[in-house]
């Protein structure tokens, strides 16, 4: 992949109606953007029919995809059935996401329910280590990806992650530079980014670096953690800075603007990036 492309979490705010995918994805080629998520969050309500069309207009435009699988995943959920649907969900966003041509799944790993995250990281990659293996039996050329997480009480440290990936064969990370923020209040700097980038290459090699997927948006958070997103420049989150360190590192792959202006901000992201 060359460079970095920008584009949104969900159809544009100034898609035409009806605001569906497919005007979604003209109006972020029309933008000038390069990419865009798909939001399975509360559920894949595609029909396969529907998928083609999605992947053909996709095609047509040039627009790279990526879904983002349900809110309702627990791989860590206590109850017996939870963890079955949990699964379910994620194959099925991988069914449909593969239909589009979409190459990247993010998705929420699991919740600690006061578990020992130590007992919790290998009951997760269990899981996952099967649900790969699966989505290699079935021919499917997606990746999936867990996201780094922004409130405390959730599964997806930047270390967890990066143990997860380098452990599990066919595991990416998405990198929720805001979500990294808000977990601690620090990782909002220039030195603080770039440490970030060669931690990452140092466990997952420049491959990681050369196809990154990463979400950004402004946020608001107390001790606990993510409270809410914010458009970027209503938040602290140093963004050029970010871009900057993304830069010089000559970082590949798709931002994901999460804020809730969408396309403006992922305009403004792509904006400053061409010009740090
Ligand atoms: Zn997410």
């Amino acid at each position: 992949m060359e460079g970095l492309l920008f584009g949104t979490g969900g159809v544009p705010h100034s898609a035409s109606k009806p605001k569906n995918l497919i005007n979604g994805i003209k109006r972020i080629a029309e933008l000038g953007l390069g990419c865009t998520e798909m939001e399975f969050v509360y559920g894949v309500r595609m029909t396969d029919a529907e998928a083609d069309l999605v992947a053909n207009t996709a095609r047509k435009t040039r627009i790279r995809l990526t879904a983002h699988a349900p809110y309702y995943i627990n791989l860590n959920a206590h109850e017996h059935d939870k963890l079955i649907a949990s699964q379910d969900r994620l194959l099925q966003t991988v069914h449909t996401a593969a239909l589009c041509g979409a190459a990247d799944i993010t998705f929420h790993t699991a919740f600690y329910m006061k578990d020992n995250p130590p007992e919790v990281y290998t009951r997760v990659k269990t899981i996952l280590a099967g649900i790969t293996a699966e989505i290699k039996r079935q021919n499917k050329f997606v990746s999936l990806r867990p996201e780094l997480m922004g409130k405390v009480s959730q599964f997806g440290t930047l270390e967890e992650l990066l143990n997860l990936c380098s452990e599990v064969e066919g595991l990416v990370p998405c990198i929720d530079f805001a979500h990294l923020h808000a977990r601690s209040g620090k990782y909002n700097s220039y030195y603080e980014f770039t440490s970030v980038l060669n931690q990452i290459e140092k466990k997952l090699g420049r491959a990681a670096l050369d196809n990154m997927h990463i979400h950004v948006s402004g946020i608001r958070y107390n001790k606990s953690g993510e409270m809410l997103h914010l458009n970027l420049r209503e938040s602290d989150f140093q963004y050029s800075e970010l871009l900057q360190a993304l830069k010089e590192q000559n970082v590949k792959g798709l931002v994901i603007c999460e804020s809730p202006n969408l396309e403006e901000d992922a305009m403004h992201l792509q904006e400053t990036y061409n010009k740090v």
